[in-house]
């Protein structure tokens, strides 16, 4: 049977998730100079989260960087769903410039 590879079908869902306007998960080594809206970078190496780094949904500009290094506060966790999708734990509140408070799950920005 020859069926679609896995890699190619999540490629596609990932797709998808980005064309209904969700964020999604990128792996990166280096942190991009200017962020693709709605993706959201996990900047590490080896295995390691570092940090997540993606633009403030809220259309201000700025970049949001959270730390996922384990113990660190404040620190958030990522989680990557199956469509590439993503999710953190817990909120983000910006405490300087726009403010924004918001939960990113499965991709969708829910304010606060
Ligand atoms: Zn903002």
């Amino acid at each position: 049977m020859a069926g679609l590879p896995v890699t190619l079908l999540r490629a596609s869902l990932s797709w998808v998730a980005r064309r209904l306007g969700r964020h999604t998960v990128d792996f990166v080594d280096e942190e991009p100079d200017t962020p693709a809206p709605r993706t959201v970078y996990v900047v590490g190496e080896d295995g390691h989260q570092w940090f997540a780094a993606f633009g403030c949904p809220c259309g201000c500009g700025e970049t949001i960087k959270l730390s996922l290094v384990p113990g660190d506060r404040p620190g958030w966790r990522i989680r990557r769903h199956w469509d590439g999708t993503a999710s953190l734990t817990p909120s983000v509140w910006r405490q300087v410039g726009c403010q924004s408070h918001f939960w990113l799950r499965k991709g969708r920005t829910d304010w606060c």
